[in-house]
């Protein structure tokens, strides 16, 4: 049985907080609410609630976790190094969607951090996130609330579509503002590196360092340069069942649209300038990110099979909306 506690997004009431904090503190897993997508946490610094997350979630254990804390000063503690750009991020976008990889110098389970030196960091802005973390009073790992390899939830509704019954608990309170995950950083080597694509672009990542938007390497980047120069270990992720095509051009989304419909098959067709029978995107970046997973959710709840979309040009602004549909797009 999944308990849920609803509260309000903005001013939760810390007593509605008690029991989810209790439980969670004390290893249960509990899903709550973040301004990037719904978090399924798990106290970082216990191995029994770590191995019941990878188990709940199907996650591979290569794949490490965000610890998710309350406080600058609790990420402090949390890494062994603490660099200038660091300082400077955490000041910039804390709390706020962004995730800093930093040494950890043996202070997080390995479970965490799949067995690496380096632990990933976030004090995320989400009112209710905020106060969950504080009652909980232990920094939380929170990988989103969904089966491995499935789309990241953006509503109570689609946690409970993937996890009910193998969780203890859900905190609820609509949706996710931003609707995608954090934009990951890692700052452990002598180069800041952009190790995923979110919210916070490139370029808003560079200013705030001081540096040149070309000398934040990017790695595992897909929207940066497209699927075939991608490196092979990225795998298929935040993907509906259906089968996404990404095409350049609107007249191969039609082409496709045509196809499927002489095949007899259910589609749709994602875009982001208004056409004949498309889901409209808004056109910003920002909103299109947005709007995308919760697309994909009901696309998937619709029983569609096949997608086709449009990708937005090869910008820093549209990295993150190009890396997760391109990332849908993979076969595997
Ligand atoms: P999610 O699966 O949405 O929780 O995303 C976690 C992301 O953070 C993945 O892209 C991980 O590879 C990345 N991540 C977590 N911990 C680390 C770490 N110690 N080093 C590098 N990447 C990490
Ligand atoms: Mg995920």
């Amino acid at each position: 049985m999944t308990t849920v506690w609803t509260v309000d997004a903005e001013n939760p009431d810390p007593r509605d907080l008690e029991t989810p904090a209790r439980l969670l503190a004390g290893g249960q897993l509990v899903a709550f609410p973040t301004e990037t997508v719904y978090g399924l946490g798990a106290n970082a610094l216990s191995d029994e609630a770590i191995d019941r997350l990878y188990q709940a979630k199907g996650r591979p254990r290569a794949n490490p976790l965000i610890v998710h804390v309350g406080d600058l000063q609790c990420a402090k503690k949390l890494s062994a190094a603490w660099p200038d750009s660091a300082e400077r991020l955490a000041q910039a976008f804390w709390p706020g969607p962004l995730t800093l990889v930093l040494p950890h110098g043996g202070k997080i389970p390995g479970g965490v951090t799949a067995g690496g030196d380096t632990v990933a960091l976030r004090v995320p802005g989400h009112p209710v996130a905020r106060a969950l973390l504080r009652a909980a009073g232990v920094p939380v790992a929170a990988p989103s609330a969904n089966p491995s390899g499935r789309i990241s939830p953006t509503l109570p509704e689609h946690v409970l579509g993937g996890l009910d019954g193998k969780i203890a608990g859900l905190v609820s309170a609509g949706p996710c503002e931003r609707g995608v995950e954090s934009t990951v950083i890692d700052l452990s080597g002598p180069q800041p590196v952009l190790l995923r694509p979110g919210p916070l672009t490139p370029e808003e990542i560079a200013q705030v360092l001081g540096i040149e938007t070309d000398q934040l390497l990017l790695s595992a980047a897909l929207g940066a340069d497209g699927p075939e120069k991608s490196p092979g270990r990225m795998g298929r992720h935040y993907a509906p069942r259906a089968q996404v095509v990404c095409v350049a051009t609107a007249a191969e989304a039609e082409d496709w649209c045509r196809r499927w419909a002489g095949q007899g098959q259910r589609y749709a067709w994602l875009a982001l300038e208004p056409g004949p029978g498309t889901i409209l995107l808004p056109a910003s970046p920002a909103g299109a990110l947005n709007a995308l997973y919760k697309n994909l959710h009901k696309i998937d709840s619709d029983i569609i099979e096949y997608v086709v979309a449009q990708l937005p040009p090869a910008e820093g602004r549209w990295l993150a909306f190009r890396d997760r549909l391109l990332r849908a797009s993979l076969k595997q």
